[in-house]
């Protein structure tokens, strides 16, 4: 199979035989992070020999659109497959000013088993390969040059789509390592976001990569009991030394922490699980709410009243919070459930 060019660094691109010079890798780089232009063969400042070369010996994308779902708030989402058939979901997201964010998934599937999500209960699949992650933003950054709404082409990037990106720590690091380099595509660190159920032994390395990265911690609940009986891996790293470590980290690099926490009905809402949350009261912290994406027999979605009333109950004793809401509802534009409604027959 052929490989993807995505693969090669400028240093790696000179070893190509016709790519005989510098400029001509740096052509290359240029056409597919500036331009966009994904096949060889419209990369028409370059010579016939070598687009022919390229052609036969590389690919550049390595996911393949299956699904495409729009939503009428401007919200895309795209099911790819790749080349090992797995599938993961992306999503293109727009807000009321037009802003755009990638939803960019670094896994198929899930190991981390958290009862509340779709994703989880595909266990993993596979870790994705750095070149896959590109793709899937390469892909969603086309589809903004062609989106004439947009006026700040500075996107965000959130890795939030399927999969645990600590899990995947090397391929993620790489991936945001290519985003921020100048000639790629220059993005801020502060604009890519890591989302992670808490893979403690992974977040102070992450931030001594990645100073300014935003992370959120998937929280759920502050009770160590419930916690565990809804995620797996609080049996590894408990409340507390999750609160440890992210209040270091917060003093180290002075980098407010997200603490995402999904709204259960008859699970986390109730004025214990809000003093269980006390010791995240902290400037440190940011809280996130969250209502759960889908009902069915074992857990359900709060009714709109007691998601206000327990955001006022939070606001009245002082935490910062905010409440997500929910972008593309007529798509399910939450990663994991494209994923189920699509493959069943194939
Ligand atoms: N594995 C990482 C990132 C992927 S999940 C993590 O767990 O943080 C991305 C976000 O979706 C997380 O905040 C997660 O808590 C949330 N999420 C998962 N299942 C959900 C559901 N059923 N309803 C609402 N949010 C959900
Ligand atoms: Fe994996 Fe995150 Fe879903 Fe948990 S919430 S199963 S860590 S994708």
């Amino acid at each position: 199979m052929r490989e993807s060019i995505l693969s090669l660094d400028e240093k790696k691109l000179l070893n190509i035989p016709l790519v005989d010079k510098p400029f001509r890798a740096k052509q290359i780089i240029k056409s597919i992070y500036k331009n966009r232009i994904f096949d060889f063969a419209s990369m028409t400042d370059m010579p016939k020999s070598l687009r022919e070369y390229l052609t036969t010996n590389f690919t550049i994308l390595n996911i393949k659109p299956i699904k495409k779902l729009e939503s009428t708030d401007g919200t895309i989402k795209f099911l790819f497959k790749l080349t090992d058939d797995n599938y993961v979901e992306s999503v293109y997201l727009k807000d009321k000013n037009n802003r755009i964010t990638f939803c960019i998934s670094t896994q198929s599937g899930c190991r981390m088993g958290c009862k509340f999500c779709k994703t989880g209960e595909m266990g993993l699949k596979k870790n994705l390969d750095f070149t896959e992650i590109l793709s899937q933003i390469l892909y969603l950054a086309q589809i903004m040059d062609e989106d004439q709404t947009v006026v700040d082409t500075a996107f965000n990037i959130v890795f939030m789509g399927m999969g645990e990106p600590l899990d995947n720590f090397e391929n993620v690091t790489k991936s945001i390592k290519i985003l921020n380099l100048k000639d790629f595509f220059d993005i801020k660190e502060s604009r890519i976001t890591i989302s992670t159920s808490g893979l403690l032994d992974k977040i102070p390395l992450l931030y001594e990569n990645f100073p300014s990265i935003k992370l959120a911690v998937s929280l759920i609940t502050a009770n160590q009991k419930k916690r565990e009986e809804i995620m797996p891996i609080a049996k590894k790293f408990t409340i507390q030394q999750i609160f440890d470590i992210l209040i270091k980290c917060y003093q180290k690099y002075q980098n407010r922490i997200t603490l995402e926490y999904v709204l259960i009905k008859g699970f986390n809402m109730s004025d214990d699980d809000i003093k269980d949350l006390e010791i995240f009261n902290n400037k440190a912290f940011h809280l996130n709410l969250i209502p759960l994406n889908h009902n069915d027999n074992k857990i359900q979605r709060p009714e709109e009243k007691e998601i206000k009333l327990f955001q006022q109950k939070l606001e009245n004793k002082g935490f910062t919070v905010t409440r997500r809401y929910r972008r593309g509802d007529d798509i399910k534009a939450d990663c994991g459930q494209l994923y189920w409604d699509n493959t069943k027959d194939l």
